[in-house]
């Protein structure tokens, strides 16, 4: 069975491998050529679209700015908001060829109120949002420019789709995968760093823990149920777990791990609160893991409960994480030859420096919603960034113009020509 599976991926592989020969199609080399020239423009498009507050759910300036850029290329069809104000076009291919979705969202971590200016500081373009992820909608929008620009036709549709609440579960992907009627051979979501290739998705628990008692005045509470000590307690045994091995391959990221995020309760501070409670982000690379560490935290966090003699309640405040059991196994995700396109693609343009492009197992993006559905879908970034999630967050001005190059010649090795 394991001899079969690699000789059909290696065959899979062959047929589908990236040649910088399809680069040299006419058409092709002129939507390459077509980018530097327009580094500027597309620079203050970044800007001006990064200037537009866009919280989770908020998310609609940018999507009518964002509709209007989308009528002025021709080559798009079925140009589309939906319910939940996901944008999408298609631009049809001549047929015979492969899907693939380039997907980019529009929300921001920031609240509506957050000033936002882009101020430059040399080659760097900061702002909160500069990056995550409005560098890479950008450049999902001057690939289809610069497709039509190179009058480039592929055999496979390629689908534009800027999704809203992307950092609030993924709600946009997944309203757009499962209810936009179209199934995609492919999904790329365009939302981390310039360089490496995620085919994975983390799974993710969020889980808030509370604790109740009746409250008391301090001058009674000697001896008495506290909810605040049961909190202190399943956070100290929580740490405690022993966690499974890291895993190996992430870079800088540790996983199986689990975060206490955010901690409260009480209102005075002569009494016992009648209710204290914390969080945990509980992630892991796959769901038998996830499933038994989730398990083991609700377990401690309750002997917890038990322990201090006080109530006990556990919440989802964002309800589960997705069904991963139509995913693709591992193995099959990481040798599926669109991920190897994809980091041959990366390193044809050195996009990921003299270290190289590497494909990794990680995914915490709209891709997750593809891989839960067992669509060959990867992560990857059309811009150099830093400090996401955070009010100093910037990009790479000149990083942007390498991203889209990358995203044409992913297009048409995946589309065909
Ligand atoms: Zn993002």
């Amino acid at each position: 069975m394991r001899l079969l599976l690699c000789g059909c991926l290696a065959a899979s592989l062959h047929a589908q491998a990236f040649s910088s020969d399809a680069l040299k199609n006419p058409a092709v080399a002129r939507a390459l050529e077509s980018v530097a020239p327009r580094q500027q423009a597309i620079v203050e498009d970044w800007i001006r679209l990064t200037e537009i507050p866009s919280p989770s759910g908020g998310e609609q300036k940018r999507a009518e700015w964002i509709r209007g850029e989308l009528s002025r290329i021709p080559s798009l069809s079925d140009i589309k908001t939906d319910s939940m104000g996901n944008v999408s076009a298609v631009r049809r291919g001549s047929g015979g060829g492969r899907s693939l979705v380039f997907a980019a969202h529009m929300d921001t971590v920031f609240p509506a109120s957050t000033p936002i200016r882009v101020q430059r500081e040399g080659k760097l373009l900061k702002a909160p949002g500069i990056g995550d992820c409005t560098g890479n909608l950008i450049a999902v929008l001057e690939l289809f420019r610069a497709l039509d620009r190179g009058q480039v036709k592929t055999k496979g549709d390629l689908i534009f789709l800027a999704t809203v609440q992307e950092e609030t579960r993924l709600k946009g992907a997944n309203e757009w995968l499962r209810g936009s009627g179209y199934r995609p051979d492919h999904f790329a979501a365009v939302d981390i760093g310039l360089g490496n290739v995620w085919y994975g998705a983390f799974r993710i628990s969020r889980l808030r823990f509370r604790y109740t008692s009746s409250g008391s005045h301090t001058l009674f509470s000697r001896g008495l149920a506290n909810p605040a000590k049961a909190v202190a307690k399943a956070i100290t045994d929580l740490y405690a777990m022993p966690l499974p091995q890291v895993e190996p391959g992430l870079e800088e990221m540790k996983l199986p791990v689990l975060n206490v995020g955010m901690i409260g309760g009480g209102t005075v501070v002569n009494a016992i609160p009648r209710e204290a409670w914390f969080t945990v982000d509980l992630r892991s690379l796959d769901s038998a893991t996830q499933d038994r560490l989730e398990s083991s935290v609700a377990r401690i966090a309750r002997a917890a409960a038990d322990a201090e003699r006080v109530g006990f309640h556990l919440e989802k405040p964002d309800g589960n994480d997705f069904d991963y059991s139509k995913a693709r196994p591992r193995q099959e995700r990481q040798g599926h030859p669109f991920v190897k396109t994809a980091v041959d693609v990366m390193n044809h343009f050195g996009a990921a420096g003299p270290a190289g492009s590497k494909a990794i197992d990680a995914g915490s993006t709209d891709a997750n919603v593809g891989v839960s559905l067992g669509i060959p879908s990867i992560a990857i970034g059309a811009i150099r960034q830093q400090g996401a999630h955070t009010l100093e967050e910037s990009a790479e001005a000149d990083s942007i113009a390498t991203g889209v190059k990358v995203l044409i010649a992913l297009a048409v090795a995946t589309a065909g020509i």
